[in-house]
């Protein structure tokens, strides 16, 4: 039991492209003795809402985040992959600037996802959206895609089914939200700005860097995911010395969707009480800043 940590800062649930709901993730964490959970769907904060009932009841702590899906500005630092993800922490979900925004990145996914399904449609594989939506009618994403394109019966083996995706997927626009959007909204709606599992924006040849990070800064960014399954001991060292320079916060979690092993890994990742204080701290300074 010792192992488990008091808090996990990032999960996703039905309400993205997570296997379980608000219900039964904040059940097992109850269970397991985590304290305070964020659930941070892509997109939504549709999953909050659902969940902070039942979190009340459970006298769990369910602090109001999410994950969005963005690109990299167009720059003179550019990186390897363009689709970046910046999370949202103690954000008001409330806020008309933020109900907007759910609106038109909704639109957004179902718009990448048809024509990801025109796609496979003209590779001779027909697909719709509103077959992705029967999946999941909250969200039409990519693992709703292959269990629809599997359902269908066009290939048995998953192996198969994920590279025809991944081929299909091939070039295809990224989200029309940049980061700078997304760093400005979460601070707009009272919230901390933290870059997800920054290795995932960067190849084994072009490391995430110092300038890379200087400019997300001089954006307003509050701090780094440096606890996250995809981050590993060297990559850590490696960004925990960079965000020391730029005095970042450091924030971390599980990225639990919960399909190969369940909810097994939730509260694995190491994040401290210290850790959730200290965005708590700096979402209060921001507050306060305002006069609110
Ligand atoms: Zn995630």
């Amino acid at each position: 039991m010792h192992d488990t940590a008091s808090a996990d800062l990032h999960i996703h649930t039905t309400y993205s492209d997570g296997k379980f709901t608000p219900e039964q993730i904040l059940r097992y964490a109850a269970k397991r003795g985590i304290q305070t959970v964020a659930f941070t769907d892509h997109d939504n904060a549709n999953g909050y809402r659902a969940g902070l009932p039942i979190a009340q009841r459970l006298g769990i702590e369910l602090i109001p985040a999410i994950e969005f899906t963005c690109h990299w500005p167009h720059c003179d630092i550019p990186i390897e992959d363009d689709d970046t993800d910046v999370l949202g922490y103690f954000i008001n979900v409330e806020h008309p600037a933020f109900l907007a925004f759910e609106q038109t990145a909704f639109q957004d996914v179902c718009e990448r996802m048809t024509e990801l399904c025109e796609r496979l449609t003209q590779l001779g594989y027909p697909m719709t959206l509103q077959e992705v939506l029967a999946e999941n009618p909250h969200y039409p994403g990519g693992l709703h895609l292959a269990h629809a394109f599997q359902r269908k019966g066009y290939v048995s083996e998953w192996q198969e089914v994920v590279q025809i995706l991944h081929r299909a997927k091939d070039h295809l626009r990224s989200a029309t939200f940049s980061i700078y959007q997304a760093i400005e909204l979460v601070h707009q709606i009272g919230g901390i700005a933290i870059l997800a599992h920054p290795t995932t924006l960067t190849g084994q040849h072009n490391r995430f860097r110092p300038e890379h990070l200087a400019m997300l800064v001089e954006m307003g960014l509050d701090g780094l995911e440096l606890y996250h399954p995809r981050v590993d001991a060297s990559a850590r060292r490696y960004l925990s010395d960079i965000a020391r320079q730029f005095k970042l916060l450091v924030s971390g979690g599980t990225d639990q969707h919960g399909w190969k092993d369940g909810l097994r890994r939730l509260g694995k990742e190491p994040i401290t009480p210290d850790m959730v204080a200290a965005l708590r701290a700096r979402h209060a300074a921001r507050q306060y800043q305002k006069g609110e």
